[in-house]
C-alpha cells in the first residue's frame, strides 16, 4: 500500500546505502520529496539516481551527520531547494565489534558521536520546521541489540539505548504539538553492514524464526507506516522489524 506523502520533505540521514537507502526509495514512491545526506558522495548520488529513475524527487546532500555545522549547512541546503522539512529518519550509524576491555576511549567517543550525538542535533535542527508547520514525523532507526544486546558490541549498544530513550523523551515533550517520535529497531537486515559483522549471515537468517534475513524494503515499509497521517496516534512507540528475532515489549 502506498500512501500520499505528497508536498512533503524529508531527510533522511545515511540514505547512500542499505537501510537508508530503502527508506528513502519508499518515501519517494510514497510522493515525499527526500533529501539523501550521507557522508558518501557516491552513494547518495546512485540513491538520488535511483529515486529519479522512478519518478521521484531527490537531493543529494554530502554531510557528516554528526557534526554540528555541517548539519546545519546540509538543513539550509535541504531548505533551500526542497522546502521546510517535516519528516526525518535518523538512520545513519556505524556498528564496530570490539571486546569490552579492547574499546578504547576514542572508539566509544565516536560511536557516541555519531549514533546518539549525530540524531540529537540533527533533530535539534529539524525540529523547528516540524513546530512551523505543526506536524511532524521522527523515525529513530536503533537496534534490536537494545532489546537483546549484542556481543562485543557494548558502546553500540549502549548507543543505541540512547537513542531510545532520546525518542521516548521527544515523543512526551512534543505530543501536544503535532510531531510524533517512534523508533524501528532493525535485526539482521541485508545490508552491507550486516555483510561487514563477524556472522554468517545465511546460518544466521536460517536460524531466525521465520528462516531469513531481512530485506530493507521490511524496515521502509515500517518506516513508511510511521511517516503516514495514519499513524498519528502512535508516539514513543516501537515496530520491532526482527524476523522474529526478540518477542518482547520493549
Ligand atoms: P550501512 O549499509 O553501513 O549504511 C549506513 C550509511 O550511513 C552508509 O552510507 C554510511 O556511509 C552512512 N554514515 C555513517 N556514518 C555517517 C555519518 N556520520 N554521517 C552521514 N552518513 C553516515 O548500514 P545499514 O545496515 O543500512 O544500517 C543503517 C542503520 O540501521 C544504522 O544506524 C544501523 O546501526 C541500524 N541497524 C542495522 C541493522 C542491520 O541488520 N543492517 C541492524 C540493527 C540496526 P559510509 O559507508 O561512508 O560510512
Amino acid at each position: 500500500m502506498t500512501r500520499s506523502l505528497e508536498g512533503k520533505v524529508a531527510v533522511i540521514t545515511g540514505a547512500g546505502s542499505g537501510i537508508g537507502r530503502g527508506i528513502a526509495l519508499r518515501l519517494a514512491e510514497d510522493k515525499a520529496a527526500i533529501a539523501v545526506w550521507d557522508l558518501n558522495p557516491e552513494g547518495a548520488a546512485e540513491t538520488v539516481k535511483q529515486i529519479e529513475a522512478a519518478g521521484g524527487k531527490a537531493l543529494a546532500v554530502v554531510a557528516d551527520c554528526s557534526d554540528k555545522a555541517a548539519i546545519k549547512a546540509a538543513a539550509d541546503e535541504t531548505r533551500a531547494k526542497l522546502g521546510p522539512i517535516t519528516i526525518l529518519v535518523n538512520n545513519a550509524g556505524i556498528a564496530p565489534f570490539t571486546p569490552f576491555m579492547d574499546v578504547d576511549d576514542d572508539e566509544f567517543d565516536k560511536v557516541i558521536r555519531i549514533n546518539l550525538r549525530g540524531p540529537w542535533l540533527v533533530t535539534k535542527e529539524i525540529v523547528p520546521d516540524m513546530l512551523a508547520a505543526k506536524w511532524g514525523r521522527i523515525i529513530n532507526i536503533t537496534s534490536s541489540s537494545t532489546q537483546s544486546g549484542s556481543f562485543a558490541q557494548t558502546h553500540y549498544v549502549a548507543s543505541k539505548g540512547g537513542l531510545l530513550g532520546l525518542t521516548k523523551a521527544l515523543a512526551l515533550e512534543l505530543g501536544k504539538t503535532g510531531i510524533t517520535a517512534n523508533m524501528i529497531p532493525p535485526g539482521s537486515i541485508d545490508t552491507p553492514m550486516l555483510r561487514g559483522a563477524p556472522i554468517d549471515p545465511e546460518a544466521y537468517g536460517a536460524s531466525l524464526p521465520v528462516g531469513r534475513l531481512g530485506q530493507v524494503a521490511d524496515i521502509a515499509a515500517a518506516a513508511a507506516f510511521l511517516a503516514s497521517e495514519e499513524a498519528s496516534y502512535m508516539t514513543g512507540q516501537t515496530i520491532s522489524t526482527n524476523g522474529g528475532r526478540y518477542m518482547g515489549s520493549a
